[in-house]
């Protein structure tokens, strides 16, 4: 499933791939589709609900 969430350097909304079976709990980066610049992604679930919270990098 794709999920959207907000680039934190240039706010643009990007998509991430993520793979409910898999990616619960874990961390991911990928670079932002504009900008480029690396995010990391913590992909979480809550209420039957995926939810990503998008962090820079070396925040
Ligand atoms: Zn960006």
């Amino acid at each position: 499933m794709f999920i959207s969430f907000e680039c934190p350097y240039c706010m643009t909304p990007n998509t991430a791939e993520v793979d409910p079976d898999n990616d619960i709990d874990q961390q991911m980066i990928q670079d932002c589709e504009i900008c480029c610049q690396p995010i990391e992604l913590f992909i979480t679930e809550s209420d039957q609900k995926i939810y990503v919270e998008a962090k820079q990098e070396w925040e």
